[in-house]
């Protein structure tokens, strides 16, 4: 039988945390875990001001993906369309940066 496949859109605190608990709380055979997200990275938002004021480095406010999901797979891409009905997620795929 197929896993389950539950896919989460959009790599910000809120996609982040939710998949955080997923793989906490799932096996890895009770459900596949995919992340869609234009890019590799969590942008910690609240400490942009912090870059522009040169305190902090950009690259210090962009977190790896692969370093806070262990075992999700990143999908590099923005979601284009979604048919919840037809559980369908269409996706425009990019190169993760
Ligand atoms: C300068 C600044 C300072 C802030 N300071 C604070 C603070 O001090 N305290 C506080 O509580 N909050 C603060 N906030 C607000 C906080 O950052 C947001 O509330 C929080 O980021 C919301 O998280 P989210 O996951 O809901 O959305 P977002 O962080 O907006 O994440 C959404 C993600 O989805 C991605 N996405 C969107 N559409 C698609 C698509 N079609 N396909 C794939 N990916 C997609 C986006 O690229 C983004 O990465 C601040 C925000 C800013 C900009």
């Amino acid at each position: 039988m197929t896993r389950p496949k539950i896919l989460v859109v959009g790599a910000g605190f809120a996609g982040v945390e939710c998949l955080q608990r997923l793989e906490r709380k799932l096996s890895p055979g009770e459900a596949e875990l995919v992340l869609v997200s234009p890019s590799d990275y969590q942008l910690y938002l609240p400490l942009l001001p912090h870059v522009a004021a040169g305190v902090l480095t950009p690259q210090s406010v962009a977190v790896s993906l692969r370093r806070r999901l262990r075992r999700t797979r990143i999908c590099p891409g923005g979601a284009i369309g979604i048919d919840a009905k037809a559980k369908v997620c269409v996706i425009r795929r990019s190169r993760a940066r």
